[in-house]
Formats: C-alpha cells, structure tokens, sequence
C-alpha cells in the first residue's frame, strides 16, 4: 500500500491519504496531552496499545451492526479507516461522575448516575471544546436534528455494548468520549478512536482505591505515575476478553 501525504495532524494522531481516495491511515502517536494542549507529553507503547485497543472494539461492534470507519490494521500503531467527515461534536457518555460533570455539577466524584448520561462538546480548540446544547448544535448548524437523534441513539446503543465488553475485563466504564463523521452517502459512522485516552476505566477489583483503580488517561492528567502500566494491563484484558468471546 502506498502512503500518499499527511492530511492533518493531531494530538493523537496523524492522517495520511492512501492511493483509494475512499480510504484514510491513522497513524496513533505515544504523543499525549491534556487539559486543551496545555500539558503534554508521551507514553511509550500508546500508539500501538490504543490503535490494537480500538481496532478491536471497532471490529466488535461491528460485528453488532455498528457501523463504524474500521477497515483493517495492518501495523500495530496504524488503522486504515473510511474517509468521513468528522461531524464537529464530541459526544460524552457518562455512566458515574467524574471530570467536568463533578467540577461543574457539585456531584461527588463516583456518583453512579441513574441512566447514562449523553452530553455534547463542541469540537473547538479555541474555544475550550465549550458543553452544547441541542438547540446550540442547530443554531450553529453543526448537525441537522434527525443526526442529534441518530448520534444519541448510536451513543448509548455503543454505550450498552461497552459495559458490558469492559464488565468482562473487569474493568467499570465510567465516562468516554465518541466522535460520528459522515461518509460520501452522507451515513454516519463511528469515527476517532475508543481507547484508555478516551474512556475514563476503573479495575473493578480496586474499585475502593481512588489511585489503584484508575486505568487511563488520569493517571497522565494527574500525574499519578504507572501510566504505560495501567494502557498495557486494559489492552491485555480487551484480548483476553475478545479471545474469549470468539472461542
Ligand atoms: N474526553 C476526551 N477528549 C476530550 C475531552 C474528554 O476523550 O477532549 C473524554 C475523557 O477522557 C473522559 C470523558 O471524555 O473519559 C469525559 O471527560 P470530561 O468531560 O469529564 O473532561 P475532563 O475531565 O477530561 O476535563
């Protein structure tokens, strides 16, 4: 396969261009930042650890009939994927609180919320990706409203299926963010990445430990140390728990 140019750069990741202008490569970075860009940094190994992690859960709801911009991996650290147009909306599912819901809310951190929680960030750097509301995304003409519906629809749908999946990996799904792009018939696919930089994931079997429990992305933003240790040992258990289920 040959790789054309570098379409766009970003935190996480690079796009390049492939010889089938239907087709992308996502290169995955150890790149890591947080807090808007403000901190950053690397994790040795992320790059293959979030590619293999997302790769398979892609490939998982797939075979659910979700329809997401999984093609194939054919490096460790690179996934091909359909050519979308990033709808430019960060959708977050929320099973407890944490993060910006307790900052915001006063809610205690671990608060298990009743039913999931959908919210929508508008995907602008400049901005501080500032929390939408469904009346904000029509006004700015981010998606038309039968999309809000369909994205909210896909979100807990892919929200049931995670819980379940990481239930398995004794792992509790806490929080995680999706982003939707549209393809050339206009369909909207499950786009971006599902890995420990975008889910919030706590091992179960620590769930009392505040610092123990904590398998992603925090353990950068906070500085709390282990966290190559903590993406390897959620990438082992989504193998695990794949190899189970296929056999
Ligand atoms: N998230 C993300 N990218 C972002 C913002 C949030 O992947 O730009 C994920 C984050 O890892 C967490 C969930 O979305 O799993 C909810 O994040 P929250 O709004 O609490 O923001 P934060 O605590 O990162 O400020």
């Amino acid at each position: 396969m040959s790789v054309h140019s570098k379409l766009y750069e970003g935190k996480a990741k690079i796009i390049y261009s492939t010889e089938d202008p239907e087709i992308l490569l996502a290169d995955f970075k150890d790149d890591a930042t947080a807090f808007n860009a403000q901190k950053r940094g690397s994790i040795t190994g992320k790059g293959n650890m979030n590619c293999i992690i997302s790769s398979k859960l892609f490939q998982e709801l797939e075979s659910l009939g979700v329809k997401t911009h999984y093609v194939d991996s054919l490096k460790p650290n690179q996934m091909r994927v359909k050519a979308v147009k990033i709808v430019p909306i960060e959708v977050v599912v929320r099973n407890i609180a944490a993060g910006s819901l307790c900052q915001q809310t006063g809610l205690p951190l671990g608060t298990a919320l009743k039913q999931p929680l959908v919210e929508f960030y508008y995907k602008n750097d400049q901005l501080g990706d500032p929390l939408l509301t469904r009346d904000r995304i029509l006004l700015l003409e981010l998606a038309k409203p039968e999309q809000v519906d369909e994205i909210t629809h896909l979100a807990l749908q892919i929200n049931q299926f995670l819980i379940g999946f990481f239930q398995r990996c004794d792992i509790t799904l806490v929080d995680f963010k999706l982003e939707f792009g549209l393809d050339s018939q206009q369909q909207i696919l499950l786009a971006d990445e599902i890995s420990p930089d975008t889910c919030r994931l706590w091992d179960t079997s620590a769930a009392n430990d505040p610092d123990r429990r904590v398998l992603d992305k925090d353990r950068f933003r906070r500085d709390m140390g282990n966290v190559e240790n903590a993406y390897q040992e959620v990438l082992n258990r989504v193998l695990k728990a794949v190899e189970t289920n296929n056999n």
